[in-house]
């Protein structure tokens, strides 16, 4: 059923016309309940983790205090939420704040939703409770210092299973949660015969140690490490029984595209609800800035980029409800949506003017963010090679 729709008042009033910036009423594809919890979850992120994001972003810290709260959320937990209503709330985590929305997707998305898709029942039986709390905090260990694009074809972790053990040893890089994760699932390629599989390494065990990456310029919440790995034993029961080759982490690697492209949506919002709020109180030539056709071309360009990304993962998301969703698709989301995510966390950082730049503004936050999305869970230019693939038959980099 359609919801009421009423344009709000002009920013003479204070509020400023459509406040969630959703002019193509997509909201109307929610049921009025699923409409609520969008809701609900927008106004704690907006109230609980976009204000402490600032400081915390300067000072390169992770805000534990939230966890409790951020787990009280349930953000994607129930199996009956729509992917529409799972993505949208995804958006409006990234349009608080990407640094934490990326702690929760590193955890959730990866870590998590790999014990409850590949792990056995003793595995999600005895680890999957306390991650829904976040009491404990999972990380996921892909990447390595010398293969990241290339991490499936170029992989030197190794597992040699010894008895009723698996010894690993290598180094992953960019860690995402790696300096206080409980658990870290690493990806290590079996010396036996020379498949990629999952490991369960608790962070406690010796061998393992985590550097932190410091002086980060983009989502500097987020607690990225290096990690070495150096004959590290862990029981024959910590191999995820779902993960025979890396062929197994598919349907994972999908989910978390899907996501992130989230992200680069919220991150357009972010941007925009930013620039508008700062164009309709900054004056100069004697009147807002937001009066000036150059400043509304700019801000009409940030809206048209995220209403496009919007519509496109709608369809995303329809998709997956009826399972017809591929990496394909997932490609050309990631690929095309970053594309427009750049240009408008730039035109954002231009309607700030000098104070663009300033982290304190929020928007300089905001601009560096979005780099760490285009960089990630499969580079721009792989993903672009996704779609060339798809649409040519012919693969430009295997
Ligand atoms: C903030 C952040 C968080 C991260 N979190 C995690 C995490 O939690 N776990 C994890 O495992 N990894 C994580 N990563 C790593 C991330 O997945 C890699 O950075 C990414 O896969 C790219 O790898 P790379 O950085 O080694 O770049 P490279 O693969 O070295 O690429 C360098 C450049 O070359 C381009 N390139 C590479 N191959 C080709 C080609 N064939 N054709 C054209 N261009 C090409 C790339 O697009 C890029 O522009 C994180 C990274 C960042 C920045």
């Amino acid at each position: 059923m359609p919801h009421s729709h009423s344009v709000p008042p002009h920013p003479a009033s204070g509020q400023l016309p459509y406040p969630d910036a959703d002019l193509l009423y997509l909201q109307d594809l929610l049921s009025p309940a699923e409409y609520d919890k969008l809701l609900t979850a927008r106004a704690f992120f907006q109230s609980e983790v976009r204000p402490l994001a600032i400081d915390y972003w300067n000072r390169a810290e992770f805000p534990f205090e939230l966890l409790p709260k951020i787990a009280a959320q349930r953000i994607g937990g129930a199996a009956s939420m729509s992917h529409l209503l799972g993505g949208l709330i995804h958006m409006e985590f990234a349009r608080a704040d990407t640094s934490v929305s990326t702690f929760y997707g590193v955890h959730h998305e990866l870590f998590r939703a790999a014990i409850d898709q590949l792990g056995s029942t003793d595995q999600q039986r005895d680890l999957l409770p306390a991650l829904d709390s976040l009491e404990s905090i999972g990380a996921f260990a892909l990447t390595e210092p010398e293969h990241g694009s290339d991490i499936s074809r170029g992989m030197t972790t190794s597992a040699r299973r010894e008895g009723d053990e698996w010894v690993l040893n290598g180094v992953k890089r960019w860690i995402g949660n790696g300096t206080f994760a409980d658990y870290i699932l690493i990806w290590a390629r079996d010396e036996a015969d020379q498949q990629i599989k999952g490991f369960i390494v608790e962070s406690s065990r010796r061998g393992f140690t985590a550097e932190p990456i410091l002086n980060k310029a983009s989502v500097r919440i987020i607690q990225n490490a290096n990690i070495t790995l150096d004959n590290v034993r862990i029981p024959a029961g910590n191999w995820l029984p779902g993960t025979r080759t890396f062929r197994d982490t598919n349907a994972l690697l999908l989910d978390s595209r899907v996501w992130v492209s989230w992200q680069a949506v919220g991150q357009q919002f972010a941007a925009l609800d930013v620039a508008r709020r700062y164009a309709a109180d900054r004056q100069q030539f004697g009147r807002p800035i937001d009066s000036f056709q150059l400043i509304q071309d700019q801000l009409a360009r940030m809206l048209g980029n995220a209403t496009l990304s919007v519509s496109l993962m709608v369809q995303l998301a329809r998709l997956q409800e009826t399972g017809r969703l591929s990496m394909d698709q997932a490609a050309l989301a990631k690929s095309s949506i970053t594309d427009r995510m750049r240009e408008t966390v730039a035109l954002g950082r231009n309607i700030l003017g000098g104070n663009g730049i300033s982290t304190d503004f929020e928007m300089a936050k905001i601009f560096a963010d979005a780099e760490a999305i285009y960089s990630y869970e499969g580079s721009h230019q792989i993903n672009t090679l996704l779609v060339g693939r798809a649409i040519t038959g012919v693969s430009a980099f295997e």
